[in-house]
């Protein structure tokens, strides 16, 4: 099935997700506008500095019509700013978000002295070789609601999560040339578009 992906392009390495879908199989663009949002199937949120990428969702108007993507059958997946952005709480911040996700996360959450670091996760529901998994200045998840999947962890903490049709992960999977992760996103996109044309 043919589906077509956006890659939000407000901030953050939108030109690697639009790569890392390719690998994967699938087709992306970027998405700016209300507009070009709507002829997407599902939605990559990647990553950034969250604060600016909330306020900059409100100002382009796109606040609403991205909260309103999961009702109408399509996907969204957030890597680091956006798995922030995904998430209903967000510790010792009241900054604009999505609210969609039911997690906690804890931004900045790996401290100084593992500021940024690289590491292969084992992940559920991928076969074969753990997924390399580059972290920068990411978040954790510090607590989950009882319906979101955990996927892999880290230190202790989820690191990758599903909840329904949203899909979030501290790390960035489009700064390796495995397909896996976004693959596994893919999956969920055609899933729903599958749900949605029946
Ligand atoms: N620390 C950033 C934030 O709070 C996230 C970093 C990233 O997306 N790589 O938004």
């Amino acid at each position: 099935m043919s589906v077509l992906i956006g890659v939000l392009a407000l901030q953050g390495d939108v030109r690697e997700h639009i790569a890392a879908v390719e690998r994967a199989g699938g087709q992306a663009v970027p998405v700016k506008t209300r507009e070009e949002l709507a002829r997407v199937d599902g939605l990559i949120i990647p990553g950034g500095e969250s604060t600016t990428v909330g306020k900059l969702l409100d100002r382009f108007g796109l606040m609403d019509p991205v909260r309103a993507l999961p009702q109408e059958g399509k996907p969204i997946f957030g890597t680091c700013t956006g798995m922030i952005l995904l998430a209903k709480e967000i510790e010792q911040s009241e900054q604009p978000r999505l609210g969609l996700l039911d997690v906690t996360v804890r931004r900045n959450a790996f401290g100084r002295q593992v500021d940024s670091f690289e590491e292969d996760l084992p992940i559920a529901g991928i076969e074969g070789a753990p997924v390399r998994a580059v972290f920068i200045r990411a978040p954790y998840i510090t607590h989950v609601a009882p319906e979101v999947e955990v996927l892999a962890e880290t230190h202790g903490h989820p690191v990758l999560v599903r909840e329904g049709a949203l899909l979030a992960a501290a790390f960035h999977p489009e700064l390796t040339d495995d397909p896996r992760i976004h693959r596994l996103f893919l999956d969920m996109v055609e899933h729903a578009k599958a749900q949605r044309d029946a």
